[in-house]
């Protein structure tokens, strides 16, 4: 199974991670954790530019693209299809809700860099299972002010994050049952119990 995590900068995406993973390994299942943007040597060298690098809108979506490109063939496409279960933090939904929703790309760009990135013959190469950790917006920017150094996205103002997380919400609603939005403002043993219920179907 492919399995992706995102959320607003601050929902606990991290805490729920590493739970997850954990969970996975008791359960004796063979997964691996990655990433994006990151995931590859050479995606690991573009985020660190993404995250400090002003640049065009659309020259953030493409590396944001290429870095995916590169994840896929190296990483993702092949523990796939060793059966392997792989996990990873921030995917596509998020490039359509940073670049899209809160830069304002325009969504027939975003579709098509994503039809050229994970089209396949069967069709889109998604993640079967998308946790959306969705906290309001007062609750993500609290978590952050007292935490570590802001990368330049998170130093973005309010208005950008309320666009962010209602392209999340659009694009879950969107998404046929893909895209499971959690309430992460509960307690973490109510989240996990969700998580768990999720996993197991
Ligand atoms: O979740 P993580 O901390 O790894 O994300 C790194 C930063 O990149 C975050 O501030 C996130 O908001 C931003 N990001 C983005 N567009 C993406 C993916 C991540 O702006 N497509």
């Amino acid at each position: 199974r492919f399995i992706s995590l995102e959320g607003l900068d601050g929902a606990g995406k991290s805490t729920h991670l590493s739970w997850l993973t954990a969970h996975l390994a008791e359960r004796g299942i063979d997964h691996l954790v990655t990433r994006e943007p990151g995931g590859t040597p050479l995606g690991e060298q573009l985020r660190e530019l993404l995250l400090k690098q002003p640049m065009h809108l659309e020259t953030e979506a493409l590396l944001m693209f290429a870095v995916r490109r590169e994840h896929l063939a190296q990483v993702i496409e092949p523990a796939l299809a060793a059966g392997r279960w792989v996990v990873c933090d921030r995917f596509t939904d998020a490039t359509h809700a940073y670049q899209v929703g809160g830069r304002g790309l325009a969504l027939d760009k975003f579709t098509m860099l994503e039809q050229w990135v994970q089209g396949r013959e069967q069709g889109l190469l998604q993640p079967d299972l998308t946790l959306l950790f969705d906290v309001p917006l007062e609750v993500s920017r609290a978590r952050l002010a007292n935490g570590r150094e802001l990368d330049r996205f998170e130093r973005e103002q309010d208005a950008f994050f309320e666009r962010v997380r209602d392209a999340y919400h659009a694009r879950a609603a969107a998404s046929a049952g893909r895209m499971r939005v959690i309430d992460a403002s509960r307690s973490i043993t109510a989240i996990q119990a969700e998580l768990a219920q999720l996993l197991a179907a």
